[in-house]
């Protein structure tokens, strides 16, 4: 589970996030909306530790600071940064080490193969494409088996292939109790696995709204009309 409690992020005078409120539960999708400025990577850094904050941030019960908060938690940035002397196979030993996990070399071959990364294993990070390097990040943050995953624009940069691949990894880790927050703005690529909205806007959390209570679950349309109209009906609560 993520909580997110009384989250407050100033910038100087600009106050990016502003007494957010929000949780994903286990087992659960969270999708974080916005127009550009609303303050979703504030949120997503300072969940992962990039900023300091005011306010709670809770993974699995523990604060997100702490390390064992650290040790369930996986974060694929929004532009994935490589070592440009590690091999794909090196970062991939090197975040097993680092978390400390155990992982037989069938689920690293298995990993590798669902994102075609096998024959890409003795490369450089210097010598990956973007979309290489976004699926190394990828691999990266499943390989350390995490209870709560965070995704920034996960689907950039991705080839068609990868992203039905990382549709169908992202709900087979919900199936597996994983919780799951991915902040993007392609509504398409999520529409049919989300099950909690946020829809955030200068800051603040306009609404939240969860599938199950929703006569009409097109994503797209509940964005628009929160955002064009302020709050509407379905929402659950502030
Ligand atoms: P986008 O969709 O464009 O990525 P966003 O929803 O992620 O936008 P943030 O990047 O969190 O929004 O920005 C929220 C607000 O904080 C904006 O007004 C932005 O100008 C401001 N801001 C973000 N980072 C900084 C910074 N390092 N210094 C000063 N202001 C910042």
């Amino acid at each position: 589970m993520l909580e997110v409690i009384q989250l407050s992020k100033k910038y100087g005078n600009t106050l990016a996030a502003d007494k957010i409120d929000f949780a994903v539960p286990d087992g659960k999708i969270g999708i974080l909306l916005g127009p550009n400025g609303a303050g979703k990577s504030t949120v997503i850094k300072s969940i992962a530790g990039l900023l300091r904050y005011k306010g709670m941030i809770r993974i699995q019960g523990k604060d997100a600071r702490s390390l064992e908060a650290k040790k369930s938690f996986a974060y694929v940035p929004e532009l994935p940064y490589m070592y440009d002397a590690l091999t794909v196979s090196e970062h991939l030993e090197f975040i097993t080490r680092a978390y400390g996990v155990e992982v037989s070399e069938n689920q690293r071959k298995e990993l590798l193969e669902r994102f075609e990364l096998t024959d890409k294993q003795e490369k450089l990070g210097s010598e990956l494409s973007k979309g290489m390097m976004q699926k190394v990040s990828i691999c990266c943050a499943l390989i350390t088996k995490p209870k709560v995953i965070l995704l920034d624009e996960p689907m950039v940069g991705l080839d068609p292939a990868a992203i039905k691949e990382l549709k169908n990894v992202l709900a087979k880790l919900r199936e597996d109790g994983c919780t799951i927050l991915i902040s993007t703005h392609m509504l398409e690529m999520v529409k049919e696995f989300w099950d909690v909205t946020f829809v955030m806007e200068k800051g603040q959390i306009l609404g939240t709204y969860a599938k199950e209570n929703l006569a009409n679950e097109d994503l797209e349309e509940l964005y628009f009309s929160v955002t064009e109209q302020g709050v509407q009906s379905g929402q659950e609560g502030r």
